[in-house]
């Protein structure tokens, strides 16, 4: 498991249904990669947790921030980020989001067309711009391959529409799909970085930095039966270092290089506390048999991931193995409240009873932003973030 012991803690001293993030976690996640990836800077892309304790300690630790929307960049700048670390990261943006972004101070731009460019250059003047490479998205669980980027032959035409227009043609970014499970999917996006790199260099468009996007996985999700999915982080991170050290090496100019990771900085350190509703069994028109697990939260609680992810799922009160296998759904009317699309069941300990508290782990990244607003009378649910103090013994013992 990758679970603090302080996020059981707090699950355990949790009565009602709650997130609960593990800000130590985060950091410790959060400089973990700084070792594993020296020289990257991280821009934590905030749709992933947007928790303003969460942000702020991020911020505190020197994070800078991917935003997408007006809204984000003041997220940001509220955690104490400083301008410079804030980024708007989104390809798609109208004139009033741009104009809105660069008045509270932001000053890059990602951008993959020469429309958006042209509109960064007319309420944005003198942006640095960076143009994100499409991605196969091959390998990811969410690929974001059709939505943003332009191809290899398209970035030079979208950078010199920018030194046309006044921008400074800054860099290139890409985004290799979330949750990427390959590490032959960053090899690819590296030598697809160094191709159309080269190619810039070539046309004496300077570029001095890169931005290698999020996808990092989460390390604590299950596979369909039960396991751990265990995708390769040791080696993706060999091949992410040998990469920048290429792109190093055939650059004209000095690179600096950004990472703008979501789910793997806050999956495995946010987990949710929910109840049982009911474990009900049914039968099916074909006369199948089936047990159903009712929970008090799902999919419209912020656990829309729940359609392809498997988070691991602990019954505090039930630590026996008398189990049923179950499917697992949400609390509302709704068919596709269900985890994975009712495909898979999970052991469920037979006696558990309405009420029970059931931890769902793991699910850190996204579920505050897919909480939606009071789906059948279901309202957003409450969270805690957990932080060093409690490690620290209670006044008057230890030393
Ligand atoms: C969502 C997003 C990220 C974060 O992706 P993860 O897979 O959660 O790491 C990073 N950059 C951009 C532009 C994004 O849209």
């Amino acid at each position: 498991m990758h679970v603090t012991a302080r996020l059981l803690a707090a699950l355990e001293a949790a009565t009602e249904d709650r997130f609960v993030f593990d800000l130590p976690g985060i950091e410790e996640r959060y400089a973990a990669l700084l070792r594993e990836l020296p020289g990257v800077s991280v821009r934590f892309a905030i749709k992933a947790c947007p928790v303003a304790e969460v942000l702020s300690c991020l911020a505190r630790k020197g994070s800078g921030f991917d935003a997408a929307s007006p809204n984000e960049v003041a997220q940001a700048i509220a955690a104490g980020a400083p301008l410079d670390r804030i980024h708007y990261g989104n390809t798609v943006k109208s004139d009033r989001n741009i104009a809105e972004a660069y008045r509270l101070g932001v000053r890059d731009f990602a951008t993959d067309s020469v429309e958006d460019v042209r509109a960064i250059a007319a309420h944005a003047p003198g942006a640095r711009v960076f143009c994100r490479l499409a991605t196969d998205g091959r390998g990811a669980m969410w690929s974001l391959s059709d939505k943003f980027g332009c191809s290899a032959a398209d970035v030079p035409i979208v950078m010199e529409a920018a030194l046309t227009a006044g921008l400074s043609p800054a860099g290139l970014s890409l985004h290799v799909g979330s949750q990427q499970m390959t590490a032959e999917a960053w090899i690819s996006a590296l030598a697809g970085l160094a191709d159309v790199l080269a190619a810039l260099n070539r046309r004496g468009i300077p570029l001095t930095r890169v931005n290698l996007g999020g996808g990092l996985p989460a390390l604590g999700y299950l596979d369909h039966g039960g396991g751990p999915l265990n995708p390769p982080l040791d080696k993706m991170f060999a091949v992410i270092r040998e990469g920048m050290q290429r792109l190093r090496e055939i650059s004209h100019h000095a690179l600096d290089f950004v990472m703008e990771p979501g789910r793997h900085l806050v999956a495995d350190h946010g987990a949710l506390r929910a109840h049982v509703c009911r474990l009900s069994t049914r039968r099916r028109a074909d006369g199948e048999r089936q047990y159903w697990l009712y929970l008090s939260c799902g999919k419209f609680n912020g656990l829309y991931e729940m359609d392809a992810v498997q988070y691991p799922m602990i019954f505090p009160t039930h630590p026996g193995r008398d189990h049923v296998q179950a499917i697992v759904a949400g609390p509302t009317c709704d068919n596709h409240d269900t985890f994975n699309e009712g495909r898979v069941t999970v052991p469920v300990p037979r006696a558990v009873a309405s009420g029970d508290p059931v931890w769902l782990l793991s699910c850190g990244a996204y579920a505050t932003s897919y909480t939606t607003q009071g789906f059948n009378g279901f309202s957003p649910l409450p969270y805690v973030c957990v932080d060093r103090e409690r490690d620290l013994p209670p006044e008057g013992e230890g030393r």
